[in-house]
């Protein structure tokens, strides 16, 4: 008889009815019959399901067995997939063969129902709930359908640096990188001497892959990062992570209007993506976390986007009558609750914000020909509101040069990126999309701790 090790995905199904195999996973309930056999549930992760397997008291050791696979152990079962008598399940594992691999005596998660609050100082163990193998699965859904969006559409992948000595925001909040000994740090002048660091000038890690996937753009065209990203905002909120993964396409001869184009498709193949890919997992998201969330990609696939410009929005805040904690005016940047009015309440479907004031975002965006404003995007969805930011580049060197010194950053530290203007400049745009933000807005997990496996925030760097 041939044993084929199968994931206990594909043993629930019918097909695999009939069929001899090994099954591989964790214990995650026990329940023993009065008739005398055990049934275990069990996970691989796989599949958010359990198997059935039922082990008959009539299996050597059978008493010392079924007293340790409890809870939490790990096992090796051999079996045959039979169909089952009960409705909850198609199939289960008649167990002929069973063999514990690890203990887990008093198991932390023995319990049903924790909070995530709790579940957080458990990240070692939290994958093994239903809840985070659904989040693992469609975390790996996203990534997958967005180098396939990318890979599909002539975009080439590209790495840029995690280490960096450019801040590419000019007033990010960064993380010092420094091979330096703090204890007794070089001194020059009163002031840490930082040409005795190991790259000879202070570095950090990177806020944004942009200006090196400009470099690459203005020379293969369509490219995309998707990377690591940090940034040192000591801010408490659901949905910033200290750590976090940015998606990043940047796209030569590529204007803001094209730009709002891309964003709009990327985002509906990766939400169609995800309904058609994780069915079993966005029910289980839809019942038991957000009710909504179903309908709402749904929705997103199907409606066009709300395009409006940033003095369109201002407008509308104010005719609005609400009562907004901070108050709307033109220059200042929209806040979490204007942004989520618009979307959720006003047009009830994702908008697209164009054409910011050129005081509140950073140097490298087109200046209109209002000199006020600069093409800038950031796309606002229910629940989370910008899910995504980008902007027409300034491809014109005087511009970009002028707008470097109003933001009082030096221009010689920036010579290669003005280079890029100074040999075969083209329009070019491009935009971040937070890989966090998706899963939020995909799964309608509340916290965004509860959407990466070990989350980074201020004073959090457990696992
Ligand atoms: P916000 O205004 O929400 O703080 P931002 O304007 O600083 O975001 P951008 O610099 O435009 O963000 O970054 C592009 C995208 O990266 C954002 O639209 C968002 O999806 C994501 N993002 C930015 N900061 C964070 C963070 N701290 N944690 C998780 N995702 C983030
Ligand atoms: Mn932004």
């Amino acid at each position: 008889m041939s044993v084929e090790l199968m994931a206990v995905g594909e043993a629930l199904r019918a097909e695999s009815i009939g069929t001899s195999v090994r099954i591989q996973g964790w214990v995650r309930t026990k329940r023993t019959s009065k008739a005398g056999v055990t049934f275990l549930e069990v996970n691989d992760g796989s599949s958010l399901q359990n198997l059935q397997a039922v082990v008959p008291e009539t299996l050597a050791n059978y008493e010392d067995l079924v007293l340790r696979a409890s809870t939490g152990a790990s096992v090796n079962l051999e079996g045959e997939v039979v169909a089952s008598p009960a409705t909850e399940q198609v199939t289960e594992l008649r167990v002929l063969c069973l063999d514990v691999v690890g203990d887990a005596p008093d198991y932390p998660l023995a319990k049903k129902r924790h909070s995530f609050e709790y579940l957080r100082t458990i990240a070692h163990l939290r994958p093994r709930t239903n809840t985070f193998g659904a989040m693992a699965r469609v975390r790996n859904e996203v990534s997958r359908a967005i180098h396939a969006y990318f890979q599909d559409n002539g975009y080439l992948y590209v790495q840029t640096p995690i280490i960096t000595g450019s801040d590419a925001e000019g007033a990010g909040q960064m993380f010092q990188v420094t091979s330096l000994d703090l204890e007794r740090p070089p001194l020059h002048e009163g002031r840490i001497d930082f040409s005795e660091d190991l790259f000879g000038r202070a570095t950090h890690l990177t806020v944004s892959g942009q200006l090196e996937a400009e470099i690459m753009a203005t020379a293969l065209t369509r490219v995309y990062t998707f990377g690591p990203t940090f940034r040192a905002e000591n801010s408490n909120t659901a949905r910033h992570l200290a750590e976090f993964w940015m998606v990043e396409p940047e796209i030569s001869f590529c204007d803001l209007t094209m730009l709002a184009d891309v964003a709009e498709d990327f985002l509906k193949s990766i939400c169609d993506s995800v309904l058609r890919n994780c069915p079993e997992d966005m029910q289980f998201f839809n019942d038991r976390i957000e009710r909504t969330v179903l309908s709402t990609l749904q929705h997103i696939i199907e409606s066009d986007f709300v395009r409006l410009s940033y003095t369109e929005a201002i407008e509308l805040l104010r005719a609005s009558g609400r009562m907004f904690e901070f108050p709307v005016a033109w220059g200042a940047d929209l806040q979490a609750e204007h942004e989520r009015f618009l979307t959720e309440e006003h047009f009830k479907r994702p908008v697209i914000l164009t054409d910011y004031p050129a005081s509140i975002k950073a140097f490298y965006m087109r200046l209109n020909d209002d000199g006020k404003t600069v093409a800038a995007l950031d796309v606002l969805v229910p629940r989370i509101g910008e899910i995504i930011g980008g902007s027409q580049r300034e491809e014109r060197l005087d511009v970009l040069e002028r707008r470097l010194g109003n933001q009082g950053l030096d221009p010689e530290s920036y010579w290669w990126y003005l280079d890029l203007r100074r040999y075969g400049t083209v329009p070019h745009a491009g935009f971040g999309l937070g890989l966090e933000r998706v899963v939020q807005f995909i799964t309608g997990m509340q916290n965004i701790r509860d959407v990466i496996p070990f989350p980074r925030t201020p004073r959090n760097v457990e696992f």
